[in-house]
């Protein structure tokens, strides 16, 4: 649901990085050069975490009734009682 909502400071970080890193690396300074790739890094470790944490989140089931998490095993929903099948 909320899941394209991690995406877009990761790609703010990587499209800012590559641009910094780009005029860094046209307008020889290594200060910049270092900084855009620094935050590509960053970048790069936001889009490894969303795609661990998105994966984790197709094996959490949810009730259809109130969208609490329910652990696999469950029968009943431990907030309001609907039956799992
Ligand atoms: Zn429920």
């Amino acid at each position: 649901m909320n899941q394209g909502l991690g995406w877009l400071p990761v790609i703010v970080v990587l499209v800012l990085g590559i641009a910094m890193a780009w005029s860094g690396t046209n307008g020889n300074n290594m200060w910049l050069l270092g900084f855009g790739v620094f935050e590509i890094i960053i970048g790069l470790l936001g889009v490894y975490a969303i795609s661990k944490r998105s994966r984790q989140k197709v094996e959490i089931k949810r009730c259809p009734e109130c969208d609490e998490p329910v652990a696999s095993g469950d029968e009943l929903c431990p907030k309001c009682g609907f039956k799992l099948s």
